[in-house]
């Protein structure tokens, strides 16, 4: 049982009952002041904590954190620390705001210091990227981009069922929620030509992914288990692959992806620790034909974890365009992970780990404008009346996720970003 799991648990930090943040989340991020000053934080209901004033002031004594690992300007020296270390400091942040305890409660003085209102100040990139991939292991997305594109009999590429696919991706270009997106050029072949054009993409397109952050792996050479594999994963957070289809098409013959994809993709501010999911694991889709040994696991290694988009254009009308869910991989994390790892390839601690499009099994849990267009043929109405088939300048897309049972609600808040012509 992990202590800061405890749903009984209330804090004296009020909250309303549907925030995403109560006393059982405990997620990681970073945030800046109005003065400027980067601090590592967390959040409980609409109140941001500085973790690195708590560490100043001695507040993680119990634990064996070492010295100064939240005097940084991103999370990559605590993820360094591991598994037992994430969990002791996650458990003492529980029990210090936990509403029979004084210690902080009762210092006033202490928490001028410490606590700050969310509209106060400014999530900025949690953790330094190191190596991103991206896999495409939601099957409902990889059968729909298979019918549209190739053979509608046979929409799995013969790989995909034995093996978690993926690419590397870019890091250097992942955003934060509230930045930006410049619409990308790039070279585009007009249908029914043999030479392309150069243009800016008109077939501009999000993706709802979530991504996970790994902390150190093992050693150039070693494996990664799926039995080990949670000991790997620090946390998760919603994941917006942008991607740009026009580009993507002419240039991805044979190596994959590239600039159709590297322009952006954009991350939500605060890191879920895999610990808070733990009430919201679920058995993932039996796995036919069998897998092979490596990629074998056993347990609930899925998660329910709601996903929703919001499309909100430049005359402010928000419509909700799509809801989907996590619970629909086809491949887990664990899965990924040891396939990732099974040549040797060695992993490091703000490692970027993303799902692939998650698209549930019907037209409403699509994750993508390619997917809700069904490439392009079909317009996607929105409230007033407006229409689309994929993003326009000053659109903005919201991605929200949430797990919620009876007892209680863990949420990642969002990842919001507009377009820029
Ligand atoms: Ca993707």
């Amino acid at each position: 049982m992990i202590k800061a799991n405890d749903i009984t648990r209330k804090s004296w930090i009020n909250y309303d009952k549907n925030s995403d943040f109560p006393i059982q989340n405990i997620p990681f991020g970073v945030f800046k002041t109005k003065e400027e000053k980067v601090h590592i934080g967390t959040i409980i209901g609409e109140t941001v904590i500085s973790l690195s004033k708590l560490e100043e002031l001695g507040y993680f004594k119990s634990t064996d954190l070492k010295h100064n690992v939240f005097q940084h300007n991103n999370l990559n020296l605590f993820l360094k620390q591991g598994k037992k270390i994430w969990r002791q400091v996650r458990d003492s942040l529980a029990i210090l705001f936990d509403a029979n305890n004084q210690e902080l409660q009762k210092n006033k003085e202490h928490q001028k210091i410490i606590l700050y209102r969310i509209k106060d100040v400014i999530n900025i990139k949690p953790v330094e990227i190191g190596d991103y991939t991206d896999f495409y292991s939601s099957k409902d997305h990889a059968m729909n981009v298979g019918k549209m594109f190739r053979d509608p009999d046979n929409a799995l590429l013969p790989n995909w069922l034995h093996l978690p696919v993926g690419y590397h991706g870019r890091s250097s270009s992942i955003v934060i929620s509230g930045v930006d997106i410049q619409r990308p050029s790039g070279q585009i072949l007009p249908k029914g030509e043999k030479i392309p054009i150069f243009s800016k993409s008109k077939l501009l397109d999000f993706e709802v992914e979530m991504g996970f952050i790994t902390g150190d792996g093992k050693d150039l050479g070693q494996s990664i288990s799926t039995n080990e594999a949670e000991d790997y994963i620090f946390g998760l957070c919603l994941f917006n692959d942008w991607s740009a289809r026009d580009i993507q098409k002419f240039e991805y013959v044979p190596l994959g992806p590239f600039l159709g994809k590297s322009f952006a993709s954009s991350i939500s501010p605060w890191i879920i620790t895999l610990d808070a999911l733990e009430h919201f694991r679920i058995k993932g889709e039996k796995q036919i034909p069998e897998v092979t040994e490596y990629l074998k696991y056993e347990g609930k290694k899925n998660y329910d974890i709601n996903l929703e988009v919001i499309l909100k254009t430049e005359q402010g009308n928000s419509t909700k365009i799509s809801e989907s869910n996590f619970k629909y991989m086809y491949w887990n994390m664990c899965q990924q992970l040891a396939h990732h790892t099974i040549n040797g390839c060695n992993i490091k601690a703000g490692d970027l780990m993303a799902s692939g499009t998650i698209s549930g099994p019907t037209k409403k849990e699509y994750g993508s404008m390619l997917e809700l267009s069904w490439g392009g043929t079909k317009e996607l109405k929105l409230k007033n009346g407006e229409i689309r088939k994929f993003l326009l300048d000053n659109d903005t897309v919201i991605i929200r996720g949430f797990c919620v049972d009876k007892n209680i609600r863990i949420g990642f808040g969002e990842v919001a970003n507009t377009i820029k012509g």
